[in-house]
């Protein structure tokens, strides 16, 4: 162990995907250092545990539904362990080396072990002290909350880790929560084959976007066999086998799950339950009492700079700063911030833009890959009514030329939102097939404050899905 410190310019404490950005692009073009401090996999949750195993898992459920839309084509079902072993490739068994590589190539070190601050720009790793010349940046993101439900921690839940990580297929599961976790659990579960019963504690799934959306995302949830069941959720659990059987798989015993719900008290048993139950900072031992703040999500300016930490030298970027838990808006804010270390290093001032990360308020594009899927960027009405905008409406079921001849079941909606005063987009989410790829566009328009006058001269290509946004402009102009 050594007493004299490592001097770095830069100390990023947590190797994410916001950590990684912020490392990379506070040292590009420059000869300063910088180190990443990671604890687990390079590459972070969204990696190995969140964004790309559930994608991976997601994917093959929706190509079978398109195959079996289609005439001429014969789609007998999911080879379950092929799918999961692509799975499996997509998350390099969990080896991170690849990203490791990337790391050491932009001229990066990679510090394994659990980093904490022991005060100004002071850093220990197991140990070992770390000193930052410029800056210390945190991105220990979040981890999964299981709630205080009786007999729930003991019975050894799946948590999202176990379910995109899953290595057998429960015959009955219980998924707890409504977001976004638990509906694309519940879709990539119900397609390996397994029993859903989704427990959604409120009265829809994906409460925080246009109503239209959730609703679309439960019917064909039930349509696939889903049981939802609205205002219900668990009071008790009890598993006498529990066993810790490692991650991904079936944790012993049946469960019995106590409910209540509209129709009173019931019970519920199951092979595994999932909690998809929110998430809660990672920053238990991080130190934040050295440097005056306390445990939970820390607050930043638009520099990414921790508002209550004197000498602009501590930055959060990511899921720990609770801006915008996304992995693209993470990147986004690793991207600013180390371009904001970058330019206070030299000396530089932070007039341009580009120092400033504005996407986070009221721009965030995100994509839910239930089936349908759920695109969205911007404000809904209700978020911009409740902003004091005056807004207007246009929306439609997405039914055009490449829409049907893309599936012959397919099924959509779009609605934008309208800032009458500006006569520019400021919300849009569209729900279908494979939307996700429409979204870009509109993300485009909501960030370039594009007049809806300007986009009418955009004209969408032929026999394309995007044909619905003339749609829309047409419904629009009647
Ligand atoms: C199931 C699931 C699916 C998701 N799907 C999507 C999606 O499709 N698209 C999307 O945009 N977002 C998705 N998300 C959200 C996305 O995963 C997060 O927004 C993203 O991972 C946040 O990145 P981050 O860098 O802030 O933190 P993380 O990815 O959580 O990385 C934090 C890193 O810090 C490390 N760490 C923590 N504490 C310490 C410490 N003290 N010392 C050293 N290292 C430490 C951790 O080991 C981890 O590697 C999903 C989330 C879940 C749970």
């Amino acid at each position: 162990m050594s007493s004299t410190p490592t001097d770095y310019d830069v100390i990023v404490i947590g190797g994410g995907p916001a950590g990684e950005n912020a490392a990379a692009y506070a040292v590009a073009g420059s000869d300063r250092t910088a180190a990443i401090v990671e604890r687990e996999l390079v590459g972070g949750e969204c990696s190995y545990w969140a964004c790309i195993p559930s994608k991976a898992l997601l994917r093959p459920g929706h190509v079978l539904a398109a195959a079996r839309a289609m005439p001429g084509i014969s789609a007998t079902g999911l080879d379950v362990e092929a799918v999961l072993r692509r799975r499996d490739a997509f998350v390099h068994d969990h080896d991170d080396s690849s990203q490791v590589d990337w790391a050491r190539g932009n001229r990066i070190d990679v510090v394994r072990g659990t980093g904490r601050l022991t005060g100004t720009r002071s850093v220990e790793v197991d140990g070992r002290q770390l000193r930052a010349r410029h800056a210390v940046v945190l991105a220990t993101g979040t981890t999964a909350n299981v709630p205080d439900v009786p007999g729930l921690r003991a019975a050894l839940p799946w948590i999202s880790r176990d379910a995109t990580n899953l290595h057998e297929v429960p015959r009955r599961v219980a998924v707890v929560g409504g977001g976004v976790v638990a509906c694309e659990a519940a879709t990539w579960l119900a397609a390996l084959g397994a029993e859903v019963t989704l427990l959604v504690r409120g009265s829809a799934l994906l409460a925080a976007n246009e109503p239209f959306a959730g609703e679309r995302v439960a019917a064909a949830l039930t349509g696939a066999g889903v049981r939802v069941r609205f205002r219900t959720e668990p009071t008790a659990v009890e598993r006498p086998a529990a066993k810790d059987t490692g991650e991904g798989r079936i944790h012993g015993g049946p469960v019995t799950v106590q409910l209540r719900g509209p129709e009173g008290e019931s019970m519920l048993e199951v092979d595994e339950i999932v909690v998809a139950a929110g998430r809660a900072p990672a920053t238990e031992g991080l130190g934040l009492d050295t440097v005056g703040l306390s445990d939970g999500y820390v607050a930043v300016d638009d520099h990414l700079t921790a508002r209550d930490v004197d000498g602009e030298w501590l930055y959060v970027v990511g899921d720990l700063n609770h801006r915008a838990a996304l992995t693209h808006m993470g990147k986004y804010q690793g991207r600013v911030c180390g371009d904001v270390i970058a330019a206070r290093a030299e000396g530089k001032p932070l007039a341009d833009p580009r120092f400033v990360a504005s996407s986070d308020h009221g721009k965030v594009p995100q994509v839910v890959f239930t089936a349908p899927e759920v695109a969205s960027v911007g404000l809904t009405e209700a978020a911009a009514r409740d902003a004091g905008r005056s807004v207007e409406t246009v929306e439609l079921d997405i039914d055009v030329a490449g829409s049907a001849l893309s599936r012959d079941d397919y099924a959509g909606h779009a609605k934008l939102v309208i800032d009458s005063a500006t006569d520019t987009l400021v919300g849009a989410t569209f729900v279908g097939p494979e939307v996700g790829e429409q979204l870009h566009a509109a993300t485009i328009a909501v960030v370039g404050r594009v007049p809806l006058s300007a986009l009418w001269h955009a004209v969408p290509a032929y026999p394309a899905v995007s044909e619905f946004w003339l749609r829309l402009l047409e419904a629009r102009r009647a």
